[in-house]
């Protein structure tokens, strides 16, 4: 890859985005998004992933589609999720770079020719790092800051903090991804995991241009844990470690309780101490019981090694109007 300008750069980009009832954003994505591509000068293609939409997305996309034959539709037989979506989109892609972004414009496309230019200056990986997260709620903020740092702390790698999906990736990054085996996929680790030559460009997070957040507090509670217990086996250990603690203390306690007998005679009160330990403990036990059957989960859905996504159909033409 020598080509000092994005133009000279016959290779193709593929921007993949996912789409779930997003009817509103369609029109403003493209108006903006298809611009800024014919200017690179360079064959582009728009990976389009219909994640079971109830509105009209799927349509406006299938329209949009027939009139430009650079826009690819995937569409999946149902809701699958935004990672699972994802992954149809990179797997459809053929483009010699891929960046996936999200349809309601908060990563704001007029990076990419910059992102294209690295990549062609020979950057494997080029991250958009959100710089201003104004845009996003206190909660969300916090709670993004807190997870990054759980995460790094107890993980094997680091995920860069306040990068979301929003990058341009080299082909060969793309084919490791798509070569992972496992069926439940948390993007942004995964991402992460596989390495690569990376730089960083720094961008603020614009609001989204219409319609609604489709992550509320749950989904974003349970996004984290899938996060963390992807890729760490830290919580089990931090458990072995409560595990011991818990047990030095009750050895020392025997201890105290078995002088104090010997020497002031057996005192029979100690209802309140009995219940407190047998409550922490089990609550302690039921805990961990959690933390061990997460992990469970984990194992028995991907020895299922079911699909991660469903296509119903790959550019398909709009219905016909009668
Ligand atoms: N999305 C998806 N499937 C889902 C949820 C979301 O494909 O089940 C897409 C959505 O259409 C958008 C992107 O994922 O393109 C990011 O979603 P959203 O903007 O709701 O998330 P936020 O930016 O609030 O984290
Ligand atoms: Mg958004």
């Amino acid at each position: 890859m020598t080509g000092d300008s994005v133009n000279e750069n016959s290779k193709m980009i593929s921007l993949v985005a996912p789409f779930y009832n997003e009817e509103l954003v369609v029109d403003k994505f493209f108006s903006r998004v298809i611009p800024i591509l014919e200017k690179l000068g360079c064959p582009y293609e728009i990976v389009c992933v219909n994640d079971g939409s109830g509105d009209a997305t799927l349509a406006l996309l299938l329209k949009y589609a027939d009139e430009n034959s650079s826009i690819k539709v995937v569409d999946l037989s149902r809701n699958f999720g935004k990672e699972a979506a994802l992954t149809a989109a990179l797997d459809a892609a053929v483009g010699d770079a891929v960046i996936p972004i999200d349809c309601d414009l908060q990563d704001p496309p007029e990076l990419i020719p910059r992102m294209v230019e690295l990549w062609a200056a020979g950057a494997e990986v080029v991250l958009a790092r959100r710089a201003d997260r104004s845009s996003d709620s206190w909660l969300k903020r916090t709670s993004a800051a807190l997870f990054y740092k759980i995460h790094n702390q107890v993980s094997d790698f680091a995920i860069p903090e306040n990068v979301g999906d929003f990058r341009l990736m080299d082909r060969a990054v793309v084919n490791v991804i798509r070569s992972l085996p496992e069926t439940r996929r948390f993007m942004k680790g995964i991402f992460a995991w596989a390495g690569f030559k990376s730089v960083t460009l720094d961008y603020e997070r614009e609001q989204r241009i219409a319609g609604s957040s489709k992550f509320n507090g749950w989904k974003l509670w349970n996004f984290a844990l899938e996060g963390i217990t992807s890729f760490s086996t830290a919580p089990l250990k931090i458990l072995l470690y409560l595990g011991i603690v818990v047990a030095l203390f009750s050895l020392c306690y025997a201890v105290f309780i078995f002088v104090k007998t010997l020497v002031l005679g057996i005192d029979v009160p100690g209802y309140a101490s009995i219940l407190t330990s047998i409550l922490f403990l089990g609550g302690i036990q039921l805990i961990g019981i959690g933390i061990l059957g997460e992990y469970i989960g984990r194992m028995y859905m991907e020895t299922k090694r079911r699909p991660v996504y469903v296509v119903r159909k790959i550019n398909m033409q709009p219905p016909e109007v009668k």
